[in-house]
């Protein structure tokens, strides 16, 4: 039996939660392998260096090295201390190097900093396994064979290069009773440079060693109960969820549940492995089960998330509806454009995307390379917010869409765009974004309570 077990930022946080998350590893049955984030704050901060013109490696470094000295000292004596120091110095003289060498504008460069701070708590989180009599080893990504395709900030692992790299670097040691502990958010590109799998990415890091390994299950540790009815700083009533299936998981993820990267569900989905979402600060509870199975109960909302930052683009042409090919150029651009819609909506004679504010200069360079002949206009709205409901009789029950968007109208919010019979798990609408936090709470207080 093999469980791979991911800890997130706050869970390496400080010195009592390094203890309590080592503890959790420890104290299972079987083979364990870990994948850490790195301790709160330190990603921030090293993207912080990387914006800032004329920033000086050392106050970058500065809290790097604090935090992890800090919890070190409180956690480590004798030897091991002194094992880990030099290990950590070594570490910390390569990295300041490496920030005084390269361009912040190359994106590589970005990553291959931006990742660093993995590779520290790692070092710290094996050590203390080791104090507590546990054998272990801290490997980076690039050690265990964490092999990533695609541009810098926004990666996706090869699943087949990684799970050889893993099967080969990884499983001996789980066999001999070493407990791995790697290093979340990045794995190594064929030339060796890392590529981050974007913010968030440790817990993609997780379900793509689970699968490599063709583990048990995958247990997501972070700072909140499981998976729950919403996101409890936007909504402090929302309540945890027991059990989900991972088509539910995936959507709620992918439109703005921050407890999970929106691509950690695939890796682990494909090859049936349970995930749990449980609290490093409260092992005692259960969490919440991500699974294949349909929950057996029925309630008509599950879970409500919200991303915003979005804009519509329409793109208006007459009689668009029957000129298939022009529709295909439309898709044809925004592809060239390589953004993410996230949904997309058509008329007689418009068509109109969702996309990230972020896209919509690159996503309109790319549109205004339509024969002029072709198109009208294109408006923006910017903005939005996507609203996704999940729940069981979302789309079953007849007049389940009416009472939703009687809680939107509560909301005081004007539907801009509507998504439904896409999924057959959510209910997706998109909301100005000064109104999505009010729509949510109304949601969540008509179907969930308060
Ligand atoms: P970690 O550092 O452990 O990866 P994150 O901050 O990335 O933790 O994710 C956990 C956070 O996700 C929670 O603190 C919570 O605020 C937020 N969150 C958003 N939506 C949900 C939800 N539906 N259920 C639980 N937490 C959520
Ligand atoms: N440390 C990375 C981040 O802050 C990855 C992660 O925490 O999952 O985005
Ligand atoms: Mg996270």
């Amino acid at each position: 039996m093999i469980t791979v077990l991911k800890f997130g930022g706050t869970s390496v946080g400080s010195a009592e939660a390094i203890a309590r998350s080592a503890k959790i590893i420890a104290n299972g049955e079987g083979g364990r392998v870990a994948v850490v984030s790195a301790m709160s704050g330190v990603t921030n901060h090293l993207i912080q260096f990387l914006e800032t013109d004329g920033a000086s490696a050392d106050d970058a470094l500065s809290i790097l090295i604090k935090k992890h000295t800090d919890a070190a000292a409180a956690l480590l004596d004798g030897k091991l201390l002194k094992e880990f120091t030099k290990e950590f110095n070594e570490r910390v003289d390569r990295l300041r190097e490496l920030l005084n060498s390269g361009n912040a504008g190359d994106a590589y460069f970005r990553d291959n900093i931006s990742s660093q701070g993995e590779r520290f708590s790692s070092l710290l989180l094996s050590y203390v396994l080791m104090s507590m009599g546990r054998e272990s080893i801290a490997l980076t990504s690039e050690e265990a064979g964490i092999y990533a395709t695609g541009p810098p900030g926004l990666g996706t692992a090869d699943l087949q290069r990684t799970s050889a790299g893993l099967m080969m670097n990884v499983r001996p040691l789980i066999m001999r009773n070493v407990i791995p502990v790697i290093t979340g958010f990045y794995g190594r590109d064929g030339d060796g440079r890392p590529i981050t799998f974007g913010r968030g990415g440790s817990d993609y890091s997780a379900a793509v060693v689970a699968n490599g390994l063709d583990a048990d299950c995958l247990e997501i540790w972070t700072d909140v109960d499981g998976f729950m009815s919403a996101d409890p700083r936007i909504v402090p009533g929302a309540i945890m969820i027991d059990e989900m299936n991972f088509g539910e998981a995936a959507e709620l993820a992918y439109l703005g549940a921050k407890v999970l990267h929106p691509r950690t569900i695939e890796p682990v989905r494909t090859k049936h492995i349970p995930l749990k979402v449980r609290n490093s600060f409260k092992p005692e509870h259960q969490g919440t089960l991500i699974h294949h199975l349909r929950s057996p109960k029925n309630e008509m909302l599950r879970s409500v998330a919200m991303k915003a930052d979005l804009s519509i683009i329409t793109v208006s042409s007459a009689e668009i509806a029957y000129r298939p090919k022009m529709v295909a150029g439309i898709i044809d651009k925004i592809a060239d454009a390589g953004v993410i819609v996230y949904a997309i909506s058509t008329s007689l004679s418009t068509v109109a995307l969702l996309i990230h504010n972020l896209d919509v200069k690159e996503t309109l360079r790319h549109l205004n390379l339509l024969d002029p002949a072709d198109i009208e206009r294109i408006d923006v709205k910017s903005n939005m917010a996507l609203i996704c409901a999940v729940g069981d009789d979302l789309l079953r029950k007849c007049g389940v869409s009416a009472e939703i968007f009687g809680a939107v109208r509560d909301a005081g919010a004007n539907v801009e765009l509507i998504s439904e019979g896409a999924s057959d798990v959510s209910l997706n609408f998109v909301v100005p974004t000064d109104k999505a936090i009010s729509v949510v709470r109304s949601l969540h207080t008509k179907f969930v309570g308060e």
